[in-house]
């Protein structure tokens, strides 16, 4: 008889309280590790405890009892999820935090597109100083 070695279950030394599967909108399975561990209350939830990233983003949400929120978190950078419990500061605190990423990107797009503009509008006026413009090309 063959040993299969293939159905050895992996258990790390920290056991779960639960885990489950979750599908995303975008139809990616992705699987949520329940820690259920009230000594995370002053956690910034923003930044990831397993790559420190300071991405981490609410996938789910659901308000939960005594004013504390449920979330299901992601980070982008190592695909770390997370599903937890959180005290109401701690999820003001990281939507405080998306909006100034928000503002960020905003601010960086506008930048962007006034210097796509002004590059756009200094080769139209080359080309028109070279009479490289004609009526024909309108
Ligand atoms: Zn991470």
């Amino acid at each position: 008889m063959n040993q299969d070695q293939s159905d050895q279950p992996a258990h790390p030394s920290t056991q779960p309280q639960s885990v489950r599967q979750v599908v995303l909108p975008s139809g990616r399975m992705i699987e949520v590790v329940h820690f259920h561990d009230t000594a995370t209350d002053s956690r910034v939830l923003s930044d990831c405890p397993a790559c420190g990233s300071d991405l981490v983003q609410p996938l789910a949400w659901s308000q939960a009892a005594d004013g504390r929120w449920n979330l299901l978190l992601e980070c982008p950078n190592c695909r770390r999820s997370e599903a937890g419990t959180f005290a109401r500061t701690q999820v003001e605190h990281l939507e405080d935090h998306l909006d100034e990423g928000l503002t960020a990107m905003i601010t960086d797009l506008q930048r962007m597109a006034q210097a796509n503009l002004i590059a756009d509008i200094e080769r139209f006026t080359r080309a028109l100083q070279a009479d490289q413009i004609l009526p024909e090309d309108f």
